[in-house]
């Protein structure tokens, strides 16, 4: 909440004009706060005597831990579909919830959901709390980010998990912030702690040379965001059986200061090497254009994506929405072929899902043999024109 120290307020109005919802009103000289507040800390920024704090809810959660049960997932849902990471969440929480024994919902926030909910159940979900307002149509920050946290608030889970998406990205701290909570962010795995249920929450660290574990002990709900294809999801079961819970927003919390005229899909968004089940990767081993010909060459003719180290993006040689990694994007295809790339931790993490891993490289003692399903030790620009002339050989045949 809003607190006012009327012994350190002035009465300048500061605050009243600068409250963007309308929440601070002046009276008798001194600021009053309706139930529009959002608690944005505009105002506490603004007040020039420090005259304004916010007291966060997680006072609340610190004395009261045990009356926060069950385990959500934000199901992110855009452009019509929901979000192949909301299913992978629901398969990593669906475990989460069973060792607690407790409940996993979704929360699903949009307009015109249609059958999403049933999608969610049969994906694990035993409960899907559905929002379906022309209002959320369009995502941003301040309406979604109220209306996850009134959600929270009146049914406590202990863990909320989302994609580490740019919207869940966008979203997921403001809530932590509402809610005074911890969140550990693009975790790679998630367990319960045996003797006191807490979450788990694991992550690269120190520019991945490390796996840090992370529990938040003092507050509830745990939060954490996992990358997409991390987890896996469940094979769906159309006859599993929830429940739907339809929630109607106030208007108020509806409201956001964004206006959105038109949403495009990004380059990265077109090139987009999640979704391929082939990616071959180019590394500073090929050198430069020449060698990136070779790289598109062999994915064309495997109808697959391009891939990329940082080394690689670094050089120029391609734009960073085709890098893999740690600071790139996470891929789990079924085939990762890997030029001319040493294996650094940093580029590993975004790739070591796949099923199988080709890598060609001239050093023996390169790393990325470690994770490799299949290693070749030779020179790229000897190997990939063959391996590219076999395929379209086979293709031909
Ligand atoms: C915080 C942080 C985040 C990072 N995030 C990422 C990330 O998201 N993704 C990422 O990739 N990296 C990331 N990095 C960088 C990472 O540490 C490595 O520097 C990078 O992955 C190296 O790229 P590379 O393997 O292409 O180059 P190098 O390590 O230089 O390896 C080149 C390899 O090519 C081989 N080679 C050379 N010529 C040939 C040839 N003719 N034929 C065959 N093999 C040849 C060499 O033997 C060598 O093994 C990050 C680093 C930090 C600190």
């Amino acid at each position: 909440m809003l607190k006012i120290d009327l012994d350190a307020c002035i009465g300048c109005g500061v605050c009243e004009a600068n409250c963007a919802f309308g929440a601070i009103t002046m009276k008798d000289g001194h600021p009053e706060v309706n139930e529009k507040c959002t608690l944005c800390g505009t105002c506490v920024d603004n007040c020039e005597v420090g005259a304004l704090s916010i007291e966060r809810e997680a006072k609340a959660g610190q004395t009261d831990l045990a009356s926060w049960s069950g385990v959500w997932v934000f199901a992110e849902f855009r452009r019509g579909r929901i979000a192949p990471v909301a299913l992978e969440l629901l398969g990593a929480g669906r475990g989460l919830a069973d060792t607690r024994g407790v409940k996993l919902a979704a929360v699903l926030l949009g307009s015109e959901l249609g059958g999403a909910a049933a999608e969610l159940i049969a994906h694990g979900a035993d409960t899907v709390f559905q929002v379906d307002d022309p209002a959320l149509a369009h995502f941003t920050d301040d309406a979604y980010g109220n209306v996850l946290a009134d959600l929270i608030r009146a049914h406590k889970p202990e863990i909320v998990l989302a994609g580490a998406t740019a919207i869940g990205r966008s979203v997921i701290p403001r809530v932590a912030t509402m809610m005074g909570a911890g969140l550990t962010a693009d975790c790679t795995q998630l367990a319960i702690r045996e003797e006191d249920g807490a979450l788990l929450q694991t992550r690269p660290a120190f520019g991945g040379n490390i796996m840090a574990t992370i529990v938040c002990p003092d507050t509830r709900p745990q939060m954490a965001t996992v990358r997409p294809l991390v987890m896996k999801p469940l094979t769906r079961d159309a006859a599993r059986r929830g429940e739907v819970v339809n929630v109607a927003a106030p208007p108020e919390r509806l409201r956001s200061r964004v206006k959105v005229l038109d949403s495009v899909a990004s380059e990265g968004e077109q090139a987009n090497i999640t979704e391929s089940d082939v990616v071959v990767a180019a590394g500073r081993g090929m050198d430069g254009d020449k060698g990136m010909a070779l790289v598109k060459e062999l994915a064309d003719a495997l109808g697959g994506a391009v891939g990329a180290s940082r080394a690689a993006v670094d050089s120029g040689w391609i734009s960073y929405h085709h890098q893999v990694g740690q600071t790139g994007k996470t891929v789990a295809p079924k085939l990762y072929i890997a030029c001319g790339i040493s294996g650094a931790i940093q580029h590993v993490i975004g790739m070591q899902s796949a099923e199988t891993i080709v890598a060609i490289n001239k050093d023996p003692h390169a790393p990325i043999f470690d994770v490799a399903t299949y290693g070749v030790v030779g020179d790229v620009f000897e190997i990939l024109p063959k391996l590219t002339a076999k395929m379209k050989e086979r293709k031909g045949a």
